[in-house]
């Protein structure tokens, strides 16, 4: 079905053919050139986080976190239900058991309240998701970390440029955990087709990364000099992406400010104009905590029940809009629920059932973000 206003439209800066024809001119065409380093560069410099390194996705990214993290079989993870796939699966991947914590009631955020109750003596790593960009309560959750001395993990997938805030002012999410993941597949923000990068936050995990990420070998150091021959030193895999996607993402990267500027400009033409239907009791709008910027990653609502978000979603399907669901909590997936430990987590449920996310991209124009919710409006009057 065609739609008018789909659901998700990738943004070309511009730039992105005129960079990709540099890379195959300059015949560097494998990872870690010119244009995997100076993306690297511009979230250290920007965003101030250690040691960065390009992946060919985010799924990959945290793969490489449990592998950095030298998670064995019996180990322990602790992390929302209600998160993609692959904040898990990189966890499964190392044989680690996975306890599921809820999420907060005004957000699908990891709740810090749920996770000191998970914590034993077999916890390896703490991972949180921050949902729709919003920063998690990080505060207490690094002192959580600190006090059973476990790594964070960010899964910052969505949450590129956006902030964590607090008395002592504003830190760039991804940049507080140990180590954090970052996506740039065509849905995200600022997109590459498929792409991601892990930020090593603590220096201990930096030249393992490196090892990792070059298959197993110290082929890194060797290219600078400090060893004179490279072997086989560890495990790892290729995780580094082509030039010819860093190539892309460079030129996005260039447009950074542009696009978010954008959509939150169109964030808050929905926040403003869904404001009545909230105030008639027909939804709650998503919030910004008073701790987070908004990086206007995504926008959605919150419905009454599920009955009503499927018939909410077939009303605007039926006049062309696509509004789409989210995650299915994975401690009741077919996958998870046999080894899930039996707890309710209901508020990820009651995300699973009723979160509704409305179409949010660059060519999205302000005027049909209006129409959106008019009809959203429609709905509910009729
Ligand atoms: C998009 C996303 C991922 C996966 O990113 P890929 O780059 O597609 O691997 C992981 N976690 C979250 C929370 C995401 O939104």
């Amino acid at each position: 079905m065609e739609f008018d206003i789909p659901f998700n439209k990738p943004y070309l800066v511009g730039p992105e053919m005129d960079y990709m024809q540099l890379a195959v001119e300059s015949l560097k065409l494998s990872g870690n050139g010119k244009f995997t380093q100076k993306c690297q560069e511009y979230f250290q410099d920007h965003y101030g986080f250690g040691k960065c390194l390009l992946t060919s996705s985010c799924t990959d990214a945290l793969e490489m976190a449990a592998l950095l993290l030298r998670l064995e079989p019996g180990d322990e993870v602790i992390l929302p239900s209600f998160t993609f796939v692959s904040t898990a699966n990189a966890f499964v991947l190392r044989g680690a058991h996975l306890k599921f914590a809820d999420s907060l009631n005004y957000n699908p955020n990891i709740n810090p309240a749920a996770i000191e109750a998970l914590i034993s003596n077999k916890t390896k790593a703490i991972v949180v998701v921050h949902y729709a960009g919003m920063a998690c309560p990080m505060n207490e959750i690094l002192t959580i970390g600190r006090k059973y001395n476990i790594p964070i993990v960010e899964d910052a997938a969505q949450a590129i440029d956006n902030m964590y805030l607090d008395q002592n002012g504003a830190r760039s999410l991804g940049g507080l955990g140990a180590l954090s993941a970052f996506s740039f597949h065509e849905t995200k923000n600022i997109i590459s087709g498929e792409g991601g990068m892990l930020a090593i936050n603590d220096q201990v995990y930096e030249e393992r990364a490196e090892i990792l990420w070059e298959k197993g070998t110290n082929r890194s150091a060797f290219f600078r000099g400090e060893v004179d021959k490279y072997g086989w030193v560890d495990l790892g895999s290729s995780f580094l992406p082509s030039e010819l996607t860093a190539a892309f993402l460079y030129a996005q990267l260039e447009h950074l400010k542009h696009i978010q500027e954008h959509r939150l400009k169109l964030w808050y033409v929905y926040h403003e104009a869904l404001a009545p239907l909230e105030e008639a009791g027909y939804l709650t709008r998503m919030q910004v905590p008073e701790y987070s910027g908004n990086n206007a990653h995504m926008y959605y609502v919150l419905c009454r029940s599920a009955q009503e978000r499927s018939e909410l979603a077939a009303f605007l399907k039926s006049k062309r809009i696509l509004a789409v669901t989210h995650y299915l909590s994975l401690h009741a997936s077919p996958f998870f629920s046999p080894k899930h430990d039996g707890r309710d987590l209901p508020e990820s449920d009651r995300y699973t059932q009723t979160l509704l996310r409305l179409p949010l991209y660059m060519a999205l124009k302000e005027e049909e973000a209006l129409r959106v919710c008019a009809e959203m409006g429609a709905y509910f009057k009729a």
